[in-house]
């Protein structure tokens, strides 16, 4: 004969900074109840899979499409520092050869220029 006679929820909730939704990220779940003369507990703790699917701990949220990411899959933007998911990021090598992360409006802003000088090479010589 198992009585269940208290239950204490706790919960992990973060606030979307742009949006002020609420995310919960985790649950934990403790019941005491009687077994016998025993008085037993037992918890349950439930992480909640970040929208990137990672179970990592969050990091932040993407200025783009408002999705909570994980430490792994957070970054920001190179040049104006906005923060992104590893879905909305552009992923470009810099000039010296690492791999950057940039925004929507800064990958069009380089894609521009390099168009523009793939355009301008064949008349303008320019000194990196
Ligand atoms: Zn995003
Ligand atoms: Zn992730
Ligand atoms: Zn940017």
């Amino acid at each position: 004969m198992r009585e269940e006679y208290r239950t204490e929820c706790e919960t992990n909730v973060v606030e979307n900074p742009w949006t002020g939704h609420r995310i919960v990220i985790d649950v934990t779940e403790t019941t005491h109840y009687v077994e016998g003369e025993a008085l037993r507990s037992y918890t349950t703790r439930i992480q909640g899979a970040r929208r990137c699917a990672c179970l990592k701990p969050p990091a932040g949220f993407c200025a783009e499409c408002d999705m909570l990411s994980c430490v792994d899959c957070y970054g920001r933007c190179a040049e104006c520092a906005k923060p992104l998911c590893s879905k909305c990021g552009r992923t470009q090598k810099s000039r010296s050869g690492e791999t950057i992360r940039l925004c929507s409006e800064c990958y069009g802003d380089a894609a521009r220029k390099r168009l523009l000088r793939g355009l301008l090479k064949p008349f303008v010589e320019f000194q990196e």
